[in-house]
C-alpha cells in the first residue's frame, strides 16, 4: 500500500438485501480496483473499502447513483477508517441473522437480461415463463414470513436443481440468493384447463393454445404475479361485451396490456412522461389518452377519453402477447367488487362462470396484489391505486412514531402500519362492502404485521360508525384507539408525504366523509396540523335525498341543488335534463328534500360535480362512484369564456354557496351551450373561487401553505388549475405523489394523526 491509500466504512440502509446489492458492490470494487469487503447486517449492508482517494470517491458516487433496480437506498453513512491492507475484495458471510430490520422488496417486472435469455433458443431457460433473477420477479406476493429466504416463500415447494443451486450460491452470479430462482427442470410450470377443470395442455403448448383460444373470442382466467386476471382480445367487441356481462361490470373501464410501446402508440398517445411510467419496473397501469380511430373495441372503456394500459410484466405475459395481439383486456380476476382470486381452486370456484378456460401455474401467491394505476398530471406521477410494484416500499416520516395500525376508510381501502420512521401502506384491499373484502383486510393486517415484525400499540380509524374498517378497529384488542376525522386524515396524509410540520390550509375535497357534526362532509377547507384541525370553510349544506341512493343517482343531487337555488319553482325551469325526468319521481324527491326524509346534509364537492353533470345532461345514473364527475371533467374544452359568478357567506366558518353557480349552469344549459363549455367554465370558476378563499384565510390565519387532498383531486383540471392559481398568489402548494389522493391514501394520514395525538 502506498501513502495515498484511504479507507472508508459505508453503511447502506434501505432495501439492499435479496436484490443483488452485494454482487453489485463487488463489481463496483473491481471496477475501481479497490480492496475490502461487504456484508449484510441487521439494518442493511456494511462495506469496507480501501484504495486511492480518487477511486474511493468514484466508488462512493457510483454506489449512490447506480444501484441495482430493486435496491432502494434510504441513506448511506460514510466514515473514514484506517486501511487494513486487504489483498482483495470479498463478499463475507452475514453475521447472526437475529433481529432483521431490513426492508422487503416489492414485486417487479422481468428484467431485460432475463428476457434476453428467455428468447435465446440456446439458453437453458428458453421460453421458460418463470425466469427471474436478483433484479426481477416476485417478492412481496410470495413471502409468508421473515427473514426473506426461500423456505419462507411459496418457492419452498420447489427444490432447486444442481444448476440453479450453483447460480444461487455464486456471489458474482446475477442469481446469487435470488429466492425465486428456478428453471424448467426444477421450478413451477403452466397448465391450461377448461372451466370443468379438465386439463388441456401444459408448458409451451398451453401458452400457444391459450393464445389461440383468446383469438377465437374466449375469455381466459390467467394466473399472474399478484392474482388472477380475466383476459380477452381487446379488439374483439363480442368477447369484451361477454366479459362485461359475465363479470357484472357495466361500464367501468377495463385495463389492457400490449406487447410493446409500438403497439400502444397505435391506439393511445404516449408522451415522454407516460413512456417513463409505462416502462418503469413496477409496470403500473397508466392512463393514456385514446387516439381515434383505433383498433381497440369501444367496449373496453366506453365513454372514456382514456385507456388504462400496461406493458407485460411477467415472462408469461411476454410469451402470451408475442402470439400477436393489438392488446389483451387484463382485468382483475374477480366478480364485481370482490377481491381478486389468487388460489387455483378458489379461481375455478369463483371464476368458473366467467372464464371459458384457465391458464394456471403452481407457484402459490400468498398475498394478492392488484395492478397499480397511475397517471401523469400537473407535472408529476399520480397514484390512482398504489399496489403491485410499490408495496411494501414505505413512506418515510419526519419523526419516529410508535407502532400504529391505521384501518383506512371504506372505499378503495388500504391499511397502514408504522415502524419507527416508516409508514407501510398496504396494497389495494378494495371496497369494504362485502365479506370477502373484509376477510382480505384482516389477512393483510396479519401478513404485514408478520413480515414487518410490527405489533401495533395504537389503532387509528375513521369516525364513520358504520364502516367495516371502524368495526374492525373496535373489535381489536388494544388499549389505545384513536378516531380520526376523514378530511383531517386526507390533509395529514399529504402533509406526511412532504414532511410538513405546523399549521397548513388543507383543501380536502372528496365524495363522502363523516363530519364531526354527523353530516356528510366533502368540500372542506381546513386549517390543520397533525394534531387537530378547525373547519375554516366548506360548501354550504344541501340535502342528499335518499342518502347513498343520491350517490348512485346524480339526478337526485341535481334536484337538491336546483331546489336550493330556485326553491320549489325549479320544476318550471326550461331545462332539457329536467324535462327528461319523470315528474312523479321529481315530486317525491322534492318532498323528501323539503321534509328532510332520509336526506342527510352534505357539503360534498364530489356531489356538486355529480349534480352539475346531471343538470348538463351528462348522465342521471352512475355505474360506479365518481363516474358522472369524471365524465364532466373529460367533457371540458380548453377555452370557455368568462367565469360564473360565485359567492360565500360566513357563519363561523366560510360557506361557499352553490346556488349562484347552479343558476349560471342552468342558464347556460337552457341556452343550449355545449356541455364541454359549461364544464370548463364550472372548473375555472371553482379554481378561482377556492383560490380567492384560500388567500383570504391565509391572510387571516397567517399561513402560506396549501395542501390538496381527497378523491376530487383525481380531477387533473382542478389539480393543475388550483396548483397554478394558488402559486400565482404566492402560496406554497402540496399535493400527493407517493400515495393516492383518494381514500386509498387516507390510512397514512390516520396513522400520523394518531401518532401526534398519542404524543400529546
Ligand atoms: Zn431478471
Ligand atoms: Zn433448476
Ligand atoms: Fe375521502
Amino acid at each position: 500500500m502506498t501513502d495515498s491509500c484511504v479507507a472508508k466504512r459505508l453503511k447502506v440502509n434501505g432495501i439492499v438485501q435479496g436484490v443483488g446489492f452485494r454482487p453489485f458492490v463487488f463489481q463496483l470494487a473491481e471496477k475501481y480496483n479497490l480492496k475490502g469487503e461487504v456484508a449484510n447486517t441487521s439494518s442493511g449492508v456494511s462495506i469496507h473499502i480501501e484504495g486511492p482517494p480518487d477511486n474511493v470517491a468514484a466508488f462512493e458516487r457510483d454506489l449512490a447513483e447506480k444501484n441495482p433496480p430493486l435496491a432502494f437506498i434510504v441513506d448511506i453513512n460514510s466514515k473514514t477508517e484506517s486501511p487494513r491492507n486487504h489483498t482483495g475484495f470479498a463478499i463475507v458471510k452475514s453475521k447472526a441473522r437475529a433481529k432483521m430490520t431490513t426492508l422487503i422488496s416489492p414485486d417487479v417486472s422481468v428484467c431485460d437480461d432475463c428476457l434476453g435469455e428467455m428468447l435465446a433458443p440456446t439458453d437453458r431457460r428458453y421460453h421458460y415463463p418463470f425466469i427471474n433473477c436478483t433484479n426481477c420477479g416476485p417478492r412481496y406476493t410470495i413471502i409468508d414470513d421473515i427473514p426473506y429466504d426461500r423456505p419462507k416463500t411459496s418457492m419452498r415447494h420447489f427444490k432447486m436443481c444442481p444448476r440453479c443451486q450453483a447460480e444461487y450460491d455464486d456471489p458474482v452470479n446475477r442469481r446469487f440468493h435470488a429466492q425465486p430462482n428456478a428453471c424448467a427442470d426444477c421450478g413451477p410450470h403452466v397448465e391450461l384447463y377448461d372451466s370443468q377443470k379438465k386439463e388441456i395442455s401444459r408448458h409451451a403448448q398451453a401458452i400457444e393454445a391459450a393464445a389461440r383460444l383468446l383469438k377465437a373470442g374466449n375469455i381466459l382466467a390467467i394466473k399472474g404475479l399478484g392474482g388472477y386476471h380475466l383476459a380477452a382480445d381487446a379488439a374483439n367487441t363480442a368477447a369484451v361485451k361477454q366479459l362485461r356481462r359475465r363479470k357484472l361490470r357495466e361500464e367501468k373501464p377495463f385495463a389492457i396490456m400490449s406487447h410493446d410501446l409500438k403497439h400502444i402508440r397505435q391506439y393511445a398517445r404516449v408522451g415522454p412522461e407516460e413512456e417513463k411510467l409505462l416502462t418503469a419496473i413496477q409496470r403500473p397501469i397508466v392512463l393514456l389518452e385514446k387516439k381515434k380511430p383505433n383498433a381497440i373495441s369501444e367496449e373496453v372503456a366506453p365513454r372514456n377519453r382514456y385507456f388504462g394500459v400496461m406493458l407485460p410484466y411477467t415472462p408469461l405475459h411476454y410469451l402470451l402477447l408475442a402470439q400477436g395481439f393489438d392488446a389483451l383486456v387484463m382485468t382483475s380476476g374477480n366478480l364485481s367488487e370482490e377481491p381478486i382470486a389468487i388460489d387455483n381452486d378458489d379461481a375455478f370456484n369463483r371464476l368458473g362462470d366467467i372464464a371459458d378456460y384457465f391458464l394456471i401455474h403452481n407457484r402459490d401467491i400468498y398475498l394478492r396484489s392488484d395492478d397499480s394505476i397511475v397517471r401523469h398530471a400537473a407535472g408529476a406521477k399520480r397514484f390512482l391505486r398504489r399496489s403491485r410494484g410499490f408495496v411494501p416500499i414505505p413512506v418515510f416520516l419526519k419523526d419516529k412514531v410508535p407502532p400504529i395500525l391505521a384501518c383506512g376508510a371504506e372505499l378503495k381501502n388500504t391499511i397502514c402500519v408504522t415502524k419507527e420512521d416508516k409508514a407501510f401502506l398496504s396494497q389495494h384491499i378494495g371496497d369494504l362492502e362485502n365479506l370477502p373484502t373484509y376477510e382480505f383486510l384482516k389477512l393483510t393486517v396479519g401478513h404485514l404485521e408478520r413480515i414487518l415484525d410490527i405489533d401495533p400499540e395504537i389503532i387509528a380509524y375513521d369516525m364513520h360508525p358504520d364502516y367495516l374498517s371502524t368495526r374492525y378497529a373496535l373489535e381489536l384488542a388494544a388499549d389505545h384507539k384513536i378516531q380520526v376525522q376523514h378530511h383531517h386524515a386526507h390533509t395529514v396524509s399529504c402533509m406526511a408525504e412532504h414532511k410538513l410540520e405546523g399549521r397548513v390550509i388543507g383543501l380536502s375535497f372528496d365524495g363522502t366523509g363523516y363530519g364531526t357534526d354527523g353530516a356528510v362532509w366533502g368540500g372542506e377547507i381546513l386549517v390543520a396540523s397533525e394534531h387537530d384541525f378547525e373547519r375554516a370553510g366548506h360548501l354550504a349544506y344541501v340535502p342528499m335525498p335518499g342518502s347513498v341512493a343520491a350517490i348512485k343517482e346524480p339526478w337526485r343531487m341535481a334536484v337538491s341543488y336546483l331546489q336550493d337555488a330556485y326553491g320549489l319553482n325549479f320544476q318550471g325551469l326550461n331545462l332539457p335534463a329536467l324535462t327528461a325526468m319523470d315528474t312523479d319521481n321529481l315530486t317525491v324527491i322534492s318532498e323528501m328534500i323539503t321534509k328532510r326524509i332520509n336526506s342527510p346534509l352534505t357539503s360534498s364537492l364530489g356531489r356538486l360535480f355529480d349534480g352539475v353533470a346531471a343538470i348538463c345532461g351528462i348522465r342521471q345514473r352512475v355505474n360506479f362512484e365518481g363516474q358522472a364527475a369524471m365524465e364532466l371533467e373529460m367533457a371540458a374544452v380548453e377555452d370557455a369564456g368568462a367565469l360564473y359568478e360565485y359567492a360565500w357567506d360566513k357563519d363561523g366558518a366560510y360557506r361557499v354557496l352553490p346556488a349562484p353557480i347552479i343558476r349560471a349552469v342552468v342558464d347556460d344549459a337552457a341556452a343550449g351551450r355545449p356541455v364541454g363549455e359549461i364544464s370548463a367554465r364550472f372548473h375555472r370558476t371553482l379554481i378561482q373561487l377556492f383560490t380567492d378563499l384560500c388567500v383570504v384565510i391565509a391572510k387571516e390565519q397567517e399561513l402560506n401553505r396549501v395542501v390538496l387532498s381527497g378523491g376530487v383531486f383525481q380531477n387533473s383540471i382542478l389539480l393543475a388549475g388550483l396548483t397554478r392559481a394558488l402559486e400565482d398568489r404566492g402560496l406554497d402548494v402540496f399535493s400527493h405523489q407517493q400515495v393516492p389522493t383518494n381514500d386509498g391514501g387516507i390510512a397514512l394520514g390516520q396513522a400520523v394523526v394518531a401518532a401526534a395525538q398519542a404524543k400529546r
